[in-house]
């Protein structure tokens, strides 16, 4: 019998988010010319239907774009596709998200003194995309530690280290820790986020002490996806799901011994469809759950990285 719901400490909308959102909200208000968003503009089908409803288009390539106004999203972009977007005379409105550009800035700037960067991120995601685009023959992208042994020794080589954003905490540290006995002069940069940092740490405080966790979020959404697969390496019940509507209820059934349900989000995940997923929770129980919010720590794994 469900009777308790413990909603983690630090969960969905991010910084970064709210900020892409309200880019592309204001400007779509005050356009008087097509607007379109390139890629999504945060990884959250809701989000993304919104902006569609609201007449704003949405393209995979700048080469579908012909005129009007360009959004970016949070993830960011190679220079190439805002030179190339400019070029045919679109009006760009930039909306990634600080904390992604400034991967963008230790990039420049090492590469301008020589330096080779690694840089630990999955290939396919949009901000990896963006940031190799801002150096591409000095980038090398690892995905998996299993990587590392077939790189060159690179001993005369400068090398700096630069982790996208969303990553798995253990996984990057792990990566991290190989690499500089690989190279031991590698320059590290931190650049997982704070707001990646405080949802990993509360999901890995909450898991142990509940029967299942739940994390609201897409399938597109590799924080969200990231913060699943944690909580079910450590409570064994972990699961992602879109909506409320994707809760089944025979996970709560008595053989089941559901009593108490950790929840979360993905930063691009909104509020709305948290409070539907409590909702549904409370229908499940028969009104009789406690819903309680994880104790805020003062002193967490996320605050002793920053
Ligand atoms: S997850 Fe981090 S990097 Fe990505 S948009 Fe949010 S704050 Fe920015």
């Amino acid at each position: 019998m469900l009777k308790k719901i413990i909603i983690a400490r630090s969960y969905g909308f991010c910084m970064g988010v709210k900020r892409a959102i309200n880019v592309a909200s204001e400007t779509s208000a005050a356009a008087n010319e097509k607007v379109t968003i390139l890629n999504e503009i945060v990884h959250n089908e809701a989000v993304v239907e919104r902006f569609r409803k609201e007449g704003v288009g949405q393209v995979l390539n700048v080469s579908d774009v012909n005129e009007g106004t360009l959004i970016i999203s949070a993830h960011g972009v190679a220079p190439a596709v805002i030179e190339e977007a400019k070029s045919k005379g679109l009006n760009v409105v930039d909306a990634t998200c600080p904390l992604v550009t400034r991967i963008y800035e230790i990039i420049q700037k090492v590469v301008a003194k020589g330096y080779h960067v690694i840089h630990f991120g999955d290939p396919k995601h949009d901000e990896t995309m963006g940031v190799v685009g801002h150096a591409p023959d000095r980038i090398t992208v690892v995905s998996d530690i299993s990587e590392l042994e077939n790189l060159p020794v690179w001993d005369n080589r400068k090398l700096a280290l630069t982790i996208q954003t969303t990553s798995s905490m253990d996984e990057a540290e792990e990566f991290q820790k190989a690499a500089e006995v690989k190279w031991p002069h590698l320059k590290v940069f931190e650049s997982i986020c704070n707001a990646t940092t405080q949802r990993q740490s509360a999901i890995r405080d909450l898991a142990p002490n509940v029967d299942m966790i739940l994390v609201v979020g897409s399938t597109t959404s590799a924080n969200s996806k990231r913060l699943a697969l944690i909580a079910d390496s450590i409570c064994g019940n972990g699961r992602l799901i879109g909506t409320a509507d994707e809760i089944d209820n025979s996970w709560f059934n008595n053989g089941q011994k559901i009593n108490s349900v950790g929840l979360s989000a993905g930063a691009s995940t909104p509020e709305f469809l948290v409070n539907e997923v409590i909702d549904r929770l409370v229908d499940i129980s028969g009104g009789e759950v406690e819903v309680i919010q994880q104790e805020k720590t003062k002193k967490n794994r996320a605050t002793e990285l920053k």
